[in-house]
């Protein structure tokens, strides 16, 4: 299968699994996550009319999103990686809607940037599902907490919650913590609904579990080289 053969199939995947939950085609956005593929494969997909791109690494992402824009001005990039304090004025200038939202440091510094740049960015709380504190993404001990940090700052407009199901665990059971922790932004955010999970390997049991945005990469774009 060549790029658009992947893409359409992926689409089609997901409005079928849609169309299973009951659910409109349209309330699922697609993201799909170029890491390790070239400026020239998201033009390629822009030209298919994709505009939602995702990216984890600001120094490949800043690069690749400003190729882009000579061509299709028009493309969303979506900052889906752990996120550095030191890049986030690198991001903001690209990035619509950053998903990896995870400690109070990160929105102070992004609060900062935003203000420098008189700027407003969508926002999604990472939650880490796993008990290893190295993970990217809040605990559930301070979701409250954090939720009311992005809730101070009103150039943030925060969209929901993002999650990556663990390794060897079983997606179903990992979706469902997750629009179970959602529940808490909820209560202190009632219009952050908006449920960023499931990839190549999960994303149609995320939509079945309500996933509003999935992030899909090497489904669509094939595998990634990974230069070591
Ligand atoms: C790479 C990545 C994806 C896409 O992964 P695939 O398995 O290639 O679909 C989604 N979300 C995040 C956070 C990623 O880093």
């Amino acid at each position: 299968m060549d790029l658009a053969e992947r893409y359409r199939s992926v689409q089609e995947r997901i409005s079928k699994a849609a169309t299973n939950s009951g659910r409109t085609t349209d309330s699922i956005n697609l993201i799909v996550v170029t890491k390790n593929h070239p400026a020239q494969m998201v033009i390629d997909l822009a030209a298919l009319g994709q505009l939602e791109f995702g990216e984890n690494r600001d120094q490949e992402a800043s690069q690749k999103a400003a190729e882009v824009a000579k061509v299709f001005p028009s493309a969303h990039w979506h900052f889906v990686g752990q996120l550095q304090t030191n890049k986030v004025k690198s991001v903001l200038r690209y990035a619509s809607t950053i998903h990896s939202i995870d400690r109070p440091s990160l929105v102070r510094e992004l609060a900062k940037q935003l203000e420098n740049q008189d700027a407003q960015v969508d926002g999604f709380i990472e939650l880490n599902l796993t008990s290893d504190e190295n993970r990217g993404g809040v605990s559930e001990a301070n979701l409250k907490a954090l939720t009311e940090e992005v809730l101070s700052v009103p150039r943030i407009t925060l969209l929901g919650v993002m999650a990556v199901a663990g390794l060897g665990e079983d997606p179903e059971s990992e979706f469902e913590k997750a629009r179970q922790l959602s529940e808490v932004v909820r209560q202190l955010a009632p219009s952050a609904t908006a449920l960023s999970m499931g990839m190549s390997e999960d994303f149609e049991v995320a939509i079945a579990m309500g996933a509003t945005h999935i992030r899909v990469g090497s489904a669509i774009t094939g595998p990634r080289e990974y230069s070591a």
